[in-house]
């Protein structure tokens, strides 16, 4: 009753093309990329202006009914994903750009805008996006902002958070509150708009971003590195830091288990041969042709050790060779099975024991079980796979491993990707109980309903 009530006025008030339902919603509503299986939801709402995403979260809250808020769906953690009977918000009729800024060097968007044309405009306004991941086509500033996402340039310009100057949001009860801070210092009081970054649409909905654009991209230098052992890589890491100037743009391990697996993907040739215990692709600013501080480093890191093999990209061929061994992740599960994956961090000085202790642990899963780890080692984050056609079967044990490991190191059990509803129940061993009661509470104070976003999170509506 509620429901036809509430889905009548929303009628009303967003007219018939503003509400989607059954047959009427395509496909990609209906599922993210966290693997459960897809749900379309019971009906789709799509807003095309913040007033109309504010009169659908006033009737929400009238009618006491949720609502899930959706960007993208690339994000891995369900928190977009509806389950049976979850009406939608989709943010993908709220897009554009407003404004490029200059003077500030900010762009000012609508949550529903693709990272891509966010990037293209930078690039055409002489800027650059300090933000950028592989799903840039589908992913939204929206989502961006709300999983606090972090790609391939968090070592040179931070996670989302740190690209972001002002929000403009729609709480549960309908408020719209406008921040659309483009001001590098502005102390006036609590910064608010950071209560939203990685709240996961959980807290209210994101409807404006003020984006911090950065310099033209310059162009880079590429090496490939093999190392033997994760301190060396990291060593090598810490003497980057110190003689590389301009610093570093990527730094990026695939362990063993990884190399192997990616060179027995079809079309992937790998640039330096396998047995050494890790490789790390590098990208560093600097001319693509002449002298490069790069090659001193590499010089020095050889002659200590902490390397034991490099080659340094020639041409443009030579560097996407090396980038298809470090993308090459997506076709594993063709290889070998759809994996069970994680999404991880460590501290850094905890790194080698983690990888220590997977080795250790994954053979006893059984003779069948494939799996490896690589990621963004800089920022401690490393992507684990764990794949076997046995994938139900083991799930729970390989998430006692990794996440227990994870729990045991001080790490964390979402590193970019977010809780969601896939996570929640691993939460706890990332966050103390007080942390937990904190984020309730901020959860209840702005959201009393629990209109938004159910059960993901700190919500406690189960599945
Ligand atoms: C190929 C690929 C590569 C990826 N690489 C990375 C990576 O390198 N780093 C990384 O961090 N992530 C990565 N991801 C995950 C994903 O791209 C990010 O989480 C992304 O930012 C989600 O954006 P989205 O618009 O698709 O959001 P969705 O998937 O639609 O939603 C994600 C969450 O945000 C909420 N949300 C969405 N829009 C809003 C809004 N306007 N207001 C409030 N809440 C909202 C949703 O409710 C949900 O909880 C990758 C995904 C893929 C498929």
């Amino acid at each position: 009753m509620t429901t036809t009530a509430l889905l009548a006025e929303l009628e009303r008030e967003l007219g018939p093309g503003g509400i989607r339902r059954g047959d009427q919603i395509a496909q990609r509503h209906w599922a993210d990329v966290s693997g459960l299986d897809p749900v379309c939801p019971l009906a789709l709402i799509l807003p095309r202006t913040v007033a109309e995403v504010s009169a659908v979260m006033a009737a929400c809250r009238r009618h006491g009914h949720t609502i899930i808020v959706q960007g993208g769906m690339t994000g891995a953690a369900a928190g977009a994903q509806p389950r049976e009977g979850e009406i939608a918000l989709s943010l993908e009729r709220l897009n554009g750009i407003e404004e490029t800024d200059p003077w500030s060097a900010t762009m000012t968007v609508l949550a529903g805008t693709p990272l891509a044309a966010i990037q293209k405009a930078a690039a055409d306004a002489g800027f650059s996006c300090g933000i950028d991941l592989g799903a840039r086509d589908s992913a939204t500033i929206g989502g961006i902002v709300s999983t606090n996402a972090g790609g391939n340039q968090v070592i040179r310009y931070g996670m989302a958070r740190r690209n972001i100057l002002g929000l403009e949001v729609v709480l549960a009860d309908g408020t719209v509150v406008t921040g659309l801070n483009k001001m590098l210092k502005n102390n006036a009081g609590y910064d608010w708009t950071q209560l939203f970054i990685g709240a996961e649409g959980t807290l209210g909905v994101v409807t404006r971003v003020v984006v911090q654009l950065q310099p033209p991209l310059p162009a880079v230098r590429a090496a490939l590195l093999a190392v033997d052992g994760t301190n060396e890589a990291l060593a090598a890491l810490r003497l980057a830091r110190q003689m590389l100037p301009a610093g570093l743009l990527v730094f990026e391990i695939m362990w063993r288990e990884y190399y192997e697996l990616a060179a027995s993907v079809e079309g992937v040739a790998p640039p330096l041969p396998a047995g050494h215990d890790g490789y790390v692709l590098v990208e560093v600013p600097g001319p693509a042709a002449g002298d490069h501080p790069i090659e001193a480093w590499l010089e020095r890191a050889l002659e200590e050790g902490l390397i034991q093999d490099a080659v340094v990209a020639r041409s443009l061929a030579d560097r996407n060779a090396f980038w298809a061994m470090r993308e090459s992740a997506y076709k594993f599960s063709q290889v070998v099975a759809p994996p069970i994956n994680f999404d991880i961090s460590f501290p850094l000085d905890r790194m080698a024991e983690a990888i220590d202790r997977m080795r250790a642990g994954m053979p006893a899963l059984g003779p069948d079980v494939k799996w490896c780890v690589f990621g963004h080692l800089a920022d401690g984050n490393v992507h684990v796979m764990v794949m076997t056609p046995r994938k139900t079967e083991v799930k729970e044990a390989v998430d006692d491993l990794v996440y227990g490991i994870t729990a045991a190191l001080g790490g964390s059990v979402s590193a970019e990707h977010g809780i969601g509803r896939v996570k929640r129940k691993h939460l706890p061993l990332s966050r103390s109980p007080e942390e937990l009661a904190l984020m309730q509470r901020l959860k209840t104070c702005l959201d009393p309903q629990g209109l938004l976003n159910p059960g993901r999170v700190v919500d406690p509506t189960s599945d």
